[in-house]
């Protein structure tokens, strides 16, 4: 399997290689040249397999320079934590990805992306240096995937002051080879001051520079997995009928890998682009125009992107195909009196808590259910304990913190405070 740019299918590279490289050079980002479709049996029997089975069945098709066997020892160090669907009410139901370290789903593809870099390094004695800009949540689960990997050096730049506590203690605890750099400036800094690195000709003599934002081939791929791990328990619950994916939308990552999972031939009615108010897809999919905004702070921020960066991808896996898509997706913004409203409702009459990302997914899905009565599957993208000042807002409940949370408050921060300004970080990186 080759991977090749959005912007021209001529250039096609490794696995390995879009690995490390995360964006291609001609600033397109990495797909698939294809889309292997899996065996009828496996479909068939999907009921049948265990999560990192079906885990290696679907990334052994598109990760075909790590042997087999190495690979599925990446796929068992990865899905270390249970991925429940769970009944929510009537036709919903909530697949939810946050049963791992960081209580986020993006711990899987991060995971992932660590495991598969760990092993590319090993085989290949190489040192690698890995560096990331965050503006909260993509950092704890980068942090907490790459600790300890062997010959593996990694830098997190965050805003000072402007992520929660509770974040930063995710990030700036860890020590050994995980460096927290606490930036005196916005994200958009920290943005800057990584993509200088990654220029940096000084620093590339001196290590292999690569970073891990989400618009890496290798974060993306997995998360077919969970996706299809919904459609196999529902299988398991003795429900036959075609499912419709609800997905919390805000860079498109989620939603993309959802579509991937439709394309290599797994069942998938329709998928629903749910946002909070940064509605740049529901636009999109009403005025056929892609009008990228500035973003606007909602309760479910993780969700707060302007831009979203897998839209070239997300058209790419459709061939540009507007109808196609319409047909396909269905894109629902809700506001943030909406999302209150929901983690409310849900509360009260499933005694259910949703953080308010898995709350922008309900939402929608009530909206889509009123025409379709098909089981939906929601994403549930966080624990709802990440976000306690919406969950007392909304139910006025303090939330307990889970133990793993709890312990990380109390260690001491061992972040590093840096300038804005690009010699420092230059320094620390060749040093
Ligand atoms: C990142 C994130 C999202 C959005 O996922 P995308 O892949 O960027 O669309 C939703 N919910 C939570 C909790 C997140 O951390």
């Amino acid at each position: 399997m080759k991977y090749t740019s959005t912007r021209d299918h001529e250039h096609s590279v490794s696995f390995e290689h879009a690995l490390f490289r995360g964006l291609a050079p001609d600033q397109g980002l990495y797909v698939p040249e294809y889309f292997p479709k899996v065996a009828k049996n496996l479909k068939q029997d999907l009921e049948k397999l265990s999560l990192t089975d079906l885990g290696l069945a679907i990334m052994q098709n598109f990760v075909t320079d790590i042997p087999t066997e190495h690979l599925a020892g990446i796929i068992q160090r990865t899905l270390t934590f249970p991925i429940p669907l769970v009944h929510l009410h009537h036709n919903l139901y909530l697949l939810e990805v946050f049963h791992g370290p960081t209580l986020a789903f993006k711990d899987v593809g991060a995971r992932f992306m660590a495991n598969a870099l760990t092993y590319f390094a090993a085989h290949s004695n190489k040192k690698i240096t890995i560096i990331v800009a965050t503006s909260g949540d993509t950092g704890s689960a980068i942090a907490h995937a790459f600790h300890q990997a062997p010959n593996i050096n990694v830098y997190i730049l965050y805003p000072s002051k402007k992520i929660t506590l509770l974040q930063e203690k995710q990030i700036t605890t860890f020590g050994d080879n995980i460096h927290a750099l606490e930036v005196d400036g916005t994200f958009d800094d920290c943005q800057r001051l990584v993509k200088s690195a990654l220029t940096d000709q000084r620093v590339r003599d001196k290590t292999i520079l690569t970073t891990s934002n989400s618009i890496n081939i290798s974060r993306l791929l997995p998360q077919m997995i969970y996706h299809t791990w919904g459609l196999a328990q529902l299988k398991q619950q003795g429900i036959a009928a075609t499912p419709s994916l609800i997905v919390p939308s805000g860079n498109l990552g989620n939603l993309t890998s959802a579509v991937y999972a439709k394309r290599v031939g797994f069942a998938i009615k329709q998928f629903v682009a749910a946002t909070n108010a940064n509605a740049i897809l529901p636009d999109f999919l009403e005025t056929h125009e892609f009008h990228p905004k500035p973003s606007i702070a909602t309760f479910a921020n993780a969700m707060d992107v302007g831009n979203p960066s897998n839209f070239e991808r997300l058209m790419d896996s459709y061939a540009h195909d507007q109808q196609r898509i319409a047909q396909e997706i269905i894109g629902t913004p809700i506001s943030n009196d909406e999302i209150l409203a929901e983690i409310k409702y849900s509360y009260e009459n499933y005694n259910f808590i949703l953080d308010p990302h898995t709350a922008v997914g309900v939402a929608a899905a009530r909206k889509y259910q009123i025409h379709h009565d098909n089981p939906l599957i929601i994403t549930a993208t966080a624990h709802p304990a990440k976000f306690p000042e919406v969950i007392k807002l909304a139910i006025n409940i303090d939330i307990e913190l889970p133990d793993s949370l709890q312990r990380i408050l109390n260690l001491p921060n061992r972040s590093l405070k840096i300038s804005n300004d690009y010699a420092q970080l230059h320094q620390l990186l060749i040093s």
